[in-house]
């Protein structure tokens, strides 16, 4: 998409923070996201509901408004200097990027790093940008005084697949070297791989071959999560398969159906495959003897989730 076709727009906001209660993730307390849309425009993005919020249509105008909310370094200092705050770990980036290429403008990103860092409060970070490099100082330096971790979000090493996927996003070699390049400056870095995608991205090759990638890399598996098919990511997702694989149109829209869910045997065959990859291939040291289902996502890997927990980005 070029660039010219993207709107951006100034919002104020009145909070910074916001509370989230979800019982898929238990342990997230507090997300914060500094922009509105998205102009990565994933194919399978779960987010593209918060555009209905402002009456634009999620499909379309999800990656082409992006509203930038201009006054968040100042409201969530105020947030955070209240007596009330008990430095709770604060998600950045659970429905937008941080890092997606407006950031490069506006900073917002940076600055609530900083203010994270000077509040002493911990946080973690999802993103698919290598961008994050910018901020590795930062990051370093709020993960040495309250804790940090960053996790890259990375479904396949299949670069054609992932630029028709992930229009917008750097390449999944580009986003590996921001895992090596983050390990080695020791800043905990773990990979998303979310979603899953069924028919596309889940055969057993492809997932070896992928976490194999993440290790030799330097960085751990966070977690995973299989594909859910929310009402307004429909059709996206739909026009995108009718486009270039229309062969999985009729698998999706009988094993989806209207619950936006795979079933329970699908669930099971991926979850023991990761397992059996992660058993076969991962070093000793990142070895979890029972990966087990946990807060909606179908398995975690201890250590991983150790250092981050967020929504796939
Ligand atoms: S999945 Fe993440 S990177 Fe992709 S469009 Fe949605 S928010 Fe942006």
């Amino acid at each position: 998409m070029n660039s010219d076709h993207v709107r951006y727009i100034d919002i104020d906001v009145q909070s910074a923070l916001n509370r989230v209660q979800s019982s898929r993730y238990p342990d997230m307390r507090w997300s914060l996201n500094p922009y509105r849309g998205c102009r990565h425009g994933c194919v399978y993005c779960y987010a593209r509901y918060t555009h209905t919020f402002f009456e634009l249509n999620p499909d379309r105008e999800f990656s082409t408004v992006v509203f930038a909310k201009r006054n968040l370094p100042s409201v969530l200092r105020r947030e955070l200097r209240r007596s009330s705050w008990r430095r709770e770990k604060v998600h950045i980036g659970t429905a937008t990027d941080p890092y997606q290429p407006v950031e490069g403008r506006y900073r917002l990103t940076e600055s609530v790093l900083r203010i994270l860092r000077d509040q002493l409060t911990p946080a973690t970070l999802i993103t698919k940008n290598t961008m994050a490099l910018r901020d590795a100082d930062l990051m370093r330096s709020l993960h040495r005084s309250a804790g940090f971790s960053l996790s890259i979000s990375l479904i396949t090493l299949d670069a054609k697949l992932a630029r028709s996927l992930e229009p917008d996003v750097p390449s999944p070699t580009q986003r590996l070297r921001v895992v090596q390049a983050m390990s080695r400056l020791r800043i905990p870095v773990s990979v998303a791989i979310a979603p899953i995608m069924p028919g596309l991205t889940d055969s057993e090759r492809q997932l070896k071959d992928l976490i194999m990638a993440i290790y030799d890399h330097g960085g751990v598996v966070g977690f995973y999560e299989i594909f859910r098919l929310y009402a307004d990511t429909r059709k996206a997702l739909f026009t995108y398969l009718q486009r270039e694989h229309p062969r999985l149109c009729s698998w999706y829209q009988r094993v989806y159906g209207t619950q936006g869910e795979v079933n329970k045997a699908y669930k099971r065959t991926i979850q023991a495959r990761i397992e059996r990859i992660h058993q076969t291939i991962a070093p000793k040291r990142h070895r979890s003897p029972h990966p087990t289902p946990q807060g909606g996502q179908l398995s975690l890997f201890s250590e991983g989730m150790s250092h981050s927990k967020n929504s796939m980005c």
